[in-house]
């Protein structure tokens, strides 16, 4: 499948581009001792593609739930669209979340009892969208992943691709400033895995800002830029200067 190479022919265009996020020196020490995180900057542009690489245990969910606001760092600063996650109630923080961010899941975290535009729809909840416009918007996500043909269907009634697939529409339905995926293609067999980077990839090229978390270095290597991750630091951080349009 070929993806159009536009938007990640220019990685380091995001240098001027405005930070969706920043991570400026966080720190995770987990209750019982164990050091997760250990002074973490990071910045994320608007209109990159990167990977988060490491190991397992090298903090790469850690970081995914505290960039995402769903942890808190034990020090450090996280900034969302220039908001200081800090300093926001739990009540805030779940609207900001809504409004700002997009998340998938290695094991999809579908809700097993709703069709598929009903779980896009669910994405739209804590974002204050109405619900007559919630049915249209999730029909269009479901869409732009290439599932017109699956809007009724029930999560085990598709296949683990498509269903990916569902979650990345979930993420994506009310436009995001940024979508946090940790290991998507973990759950999947390599042509899915494959077709799911693909989408990822296209989506990006489209304008949507992507953080891809992932153990697999040969998928590290086919995004634009690469945050290595090593024992809580990040080890190195590589801008591929320019992507030849095979290069994925
Ligand atoms: P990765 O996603 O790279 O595999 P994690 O962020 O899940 O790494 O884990 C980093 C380290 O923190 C590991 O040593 C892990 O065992 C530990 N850890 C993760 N979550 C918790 C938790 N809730 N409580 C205690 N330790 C944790
Ligand atoms: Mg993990």
């Amino acid at each position: 499948m070929s993806v159009s190479p536009q938007r990640t022919a220019l990685p380091t265009a995001g240098d001027t581009a405005p930070a969706v996020l920043t991570a400026e020196h966080v720190s995770k020490v987990y209750a019982g001792g164990v050091t997760a995180l250990e002074a973490v900057s990071l910045t994320i542009r608007a209109g990159e593609l990167l990977a988060i690489v490491g190991r397992s245990g090298s903090g790469k969910s850690t970081l995914l739930n505290i960039m995402g606001t769903l942890d808190r760092p034990s020090d450090g600063t996280v900034r969302i669209a220039g908001h200081d996650a800090a300093r926001l109630s739990d009540r805030r923080l779940s609207a900001l979340r809504g409004r700002w961010l997009g998340f998938v899941f290695q094991q999809f975290h579908l809700a097993d009892g709703l069709s598929a535009e009903e779980n896009v729809a669910t994405g739209l909840l804590y974002a204050g969208v109405p619900r007559r416009r919630r049915r249209p918007m999730a029909l269009e996500a479901l869409d732009r992943v290439g599932l017109a043909h699956r809007t009724r269907h029930l999560p085990h009634q598709l296949s683990g691709g498509e269903r990916q697939r569902v979650a990345i529409a979930r993420a994506l339905v009310n436009n995001p400033a940024l979508v946090l995926a940790d290991e998507p293609t973990g759950a999947l067999d390599t042509a899915n895995g494959h077709s799911v980077l693909d989408l990822l990839t296209r989506l990006n090229a489209e304008g949507t800002t992507i953080a891809v978390i992932t153990h697999d270095r040969d998928i590290a290597a086919s995004l634009p830029r690469r945050v290595e991750m090593s024992d809580g630091r990040v080890v190195a951080d590589t801008v591929t200067a320019q992507l030849s349009g095979g290069a994925r």
